[in-house]
């Protein structure tokens, strides 16, 4: 076998409701690395990203997903989650009742201590008690400056009545908070107008810019995104398997062309 990348999806196949969706799909990404995926609507897009945050609705028929050198098909999502592999979702539940403040607080603390746990085989040290309110506070209001929300925003409840916007923006806040390692950003971009999007790309950029050995994943169905998030290599998604790969001017091509210079002939 080669050695494996930093990250890699090798070979993979993925069952929906016994409907095979990913066909052998392949992908290798290296720390710091920006990727984006395209594909046309039911290429098999969120499906990948829900395969690799380990959504258990999705069954992987064949192949494998390794970090780091192992595999993380065993590995329940909150696992996958603390071993640094964070998604932000195309369609982010509403949470009524549960502030967006709570919801982050409680989320750093499940890392911090899951964290400290495993590393004291499995048995968390009692004075380990999470990030004080202090810091949380700190770290979460400068967070919220580069994404640009005011502060009420924190005390509302998480994505309850939010605008497209908003939810993006609260993604990208969860992102800055658990500090990933891959950062997988499913459709970002759907539902912002071009205000939002700059806003929120901008988040994106920064949290790279300040951790240069964070990889980002991108996935999006239009180009635009991709003039603010600047990937140095796009892969193309057709029919659950990856058909071409390139840098930045393969994403452009598609905008002018399409996808259907991708598209296998029909067999007569
Ligand atoms: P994309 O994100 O590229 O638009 P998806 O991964 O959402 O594509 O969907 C890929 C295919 O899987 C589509 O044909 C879609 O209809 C199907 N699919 C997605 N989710 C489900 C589901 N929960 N049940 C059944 N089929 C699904
Ligand atoms: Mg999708």
């Amino acid at each position: 076998m080669e050695t494996p990348k930093w990250f890699e999806v090798r070979d993979l196949h993925v069952n929906i409701a016994g409907k095979p969706i990913l066909k052998g799909l392949n992908l290798s990404i290296n720390a710091g690395e920006i990727h984006a995926i395209m594909g046309p609507n039911g290429s098999g897009k969120s499906t990948l990203a829900y395969t690799i945050s380990g959504h258990p609705a999705y069954e992987v028929t064949g192949g494998d997903i390794l970090f780091k050198g192992e595999s993380i098909l065993g590995l329940q999502a909150d696992a996958r989650s603390r071993a640094g592999i964070f998604l932000a979702f195309q369609y982010p539940v509403a949470i009524p009742g549960v502030t967006v403040a709570n919801f982050l607080r409680t989320a750093v603390n499940a890392r911090i201590k899951a964290d400290a746990a495993a590393k004291n085989g499995g048995v968390l040290p009692p004075q380990v008690k999470g990030v004080t309110l202090p810091e949380f506070r700190k770290t979460l209001r400068d967070a919220m400056k580069i994404l640009r929300v005011d502060d009420s925003f924190a005390g509302r409840y998480l994505n309850d009545g939010f605008s497209g916007g908003e939810k993006k923006r609260a993604e990208i806040l969860q992102m800055a908070m658990l500090k990933p390692q891959l950062a997988v950003l499913d459709e970002t971009d759907s539902g912002l107008d071009i205000d939002a999007l700059r806003i929120v790309s901008e988040g994106v950029n920064v949290l790279h810019e300040r951790d240069q050995s964070m990889a980002v994943l991108v996935i999006t169905h239009y180009q635009r995104l991709l003039n603010y998030i600047k990937p140095q290599f796009v892969h193309v998604l057709i029919n659950g398997q990856m058909v071409e790969e390139g840098g930045p001017e393969l994403a452009l091509q598609l905008e002018e062309r399409g996808y259907d210079w991708l598209r296998e002939p029909e067999v007569a």
